[in-house]
């Protein structure tokens, strides 16, 4: 057994560590061929037309909002139940941002509260012009009622699948953007797959896509269609708009290739130790999340039935060696964004459901005897007064 267990991490083989090591001694640390590889590993891996990778998925859901004309006078709507990045994409552009409730079963954004608080904004006047809908834990929202409301309401969807590299909905990979502008993946070594650090935005739409090629390297152009004069020469090119470095290395590209050619394996491997853990669990001191499928299973997330007990279970599993979490403190109540206004109450599914969460260790390679240790400890632990 391990003298410490994380809540999630990387698994990289002797193949991932052969992808890397044949960049290092290419021609190509960066800008070279193995980008378009694992764009095309990742389209490809997600049903969409086009991929572009970044440096992050926190660069890829800033690029998507300024490419979708995301600005002043905007206002940009997501889940408080998520990492601090899906909302700050939308401060670095300059909108408004604000939040809508979960649905306690899911823990994705509630489609009713949804519902309720558009009908609200038509009448106020404050409709969203883009909603970022979070997969938590690896669980697709119901994007055809997402939508469906878009539609009728005339906002525009980015998804936010920083979990949810290999989940489906509806039978299709998350990341097709069937019902969405466009999906961003985050490739931390905490998610399902990783290149380090990185990210890719998945889109069909292909004037977005150069917009974000262009975006990501400081807006420059070296296409003579996209060009404001004709070429002076091979050495021209042309700054069109502000844009960014949010370049991923092909280091981290190579080992991303590798890592997708072994997504099927992690998510199976995942799935089987969810259903092992929604086998030995109690449900009468616990809350387990719903068993799908079609969940990539980033996270396990539990709540207690007694919230009081929450810190002593933390910190009682913490000294066992057990790198417990919780996933998420809700975005609104982070001093920075109480400074916009939010407060305690404003979203309290979101609240009550962070208030009893614990997540527990997985991953792909967390072995049996680990999982059991970590099993034996939760029900030790809850048995204590
Ligand atoms: C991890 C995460 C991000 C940010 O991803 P990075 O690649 O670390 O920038 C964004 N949204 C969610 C929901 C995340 O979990």
């Amino acid at each position: 057994m391990d003298s410490y267990i994380p809540y999630g991490r990387q698994s990289i083989n002797e193949a991932d560590i052969a992808a890397v090591v044949r960049v290092l001694q290419s021609d190509w640390l960066t800008q070279g061929p193995m980008i378009e590889c694992f764009e095309n590993a990742v389209a490809q891996a997600a049903g969409a037309k086009y991929a572009v990778a970044l440096s992050s998925a926190t660069a890829g859901l800033h690029l998507a909002c300024l490419a979708l004309g995301i600005g002043p006078g905007d206002r940009v709507w997501t889940s408080p139940n998520t990492f601090v990045a899906s909302a700050n994409c939308a401060m670095y552009c300059g909108a408004a941002i604000d939040f809508v409730d979960i649905d306690r079963y899911t823990r994705n954004i509630s489609i009713e509260a949804l519902e309720q608080k558009l009908a609200q904004a038509e009448l106020m006047g404050t409709l969203p012009t883009l909603l970022i809908p979070v997969h938590f834990a690896g669980l697709s929202c119901d994007m055809a009622a997402i939508a469906q409301l878009a539609q009728r309401y005339g906002f525009r969807v980015l998804e936010d699948a920083a979990h949810a590299i290999g989940a489906s909905y509806q039978d299709q990979p998350v990341g097709g953007c069937h019902y969405s502008q466009a999906t961003v993946f985050s490739f931390h070594p905490v998610k399902i797959v990783t290149t380090g650090e990185g990210g890719v935005i998945t889109t069909n739409d292909e004037a977005f896509y150069r917009r974000l090629l262009r975006l990501r390297s400081h807006g420059i152009t070296r296409n003579p269609d996209e060009m404001t004069q004709t070429s002076e020469g091979d050495w021209y090119y042309q700054q069109l708009e502000l844009g960014f470095n949010y370049r991923m290395t092909d280091l981290q590209a190579a080992l991303g290739v590798n890592q997708i050619s072994r997504l099927k394996e992690f998510c199976s491997l995942r799935r089987d130790k969810v259903q092992y853990y929604l086998q030995k669990l109690p449900k009468d001191l616990i809350q387990l999340p719903k068993y799908s499928v079609e969940s990539a299973w980033h996270l396990f997330c539990i709540n207690l039935r007694n919230e009081k007990e929450r810190k002593r279970v933390f910190d009682a599993m913490r000294l066992r060696g057990i790198g417990v979490n919780v996933h998420y403190l809700p975005v609104h109540l982070q001093p920075f964004y109480r400074n916009q206004g939010f407060n305690e109450g404003d979203f309290p599914c979101a609240e009550s459901y962070y208030r009893s969460a614990i997540t527990l260790p997985l991953f792909a390679d967390l072995s049996l005897c680990n999982q059991d240790y970590v099993i034996q400890s939760l029900l030790e632990v809850l048995e204590i007064e």
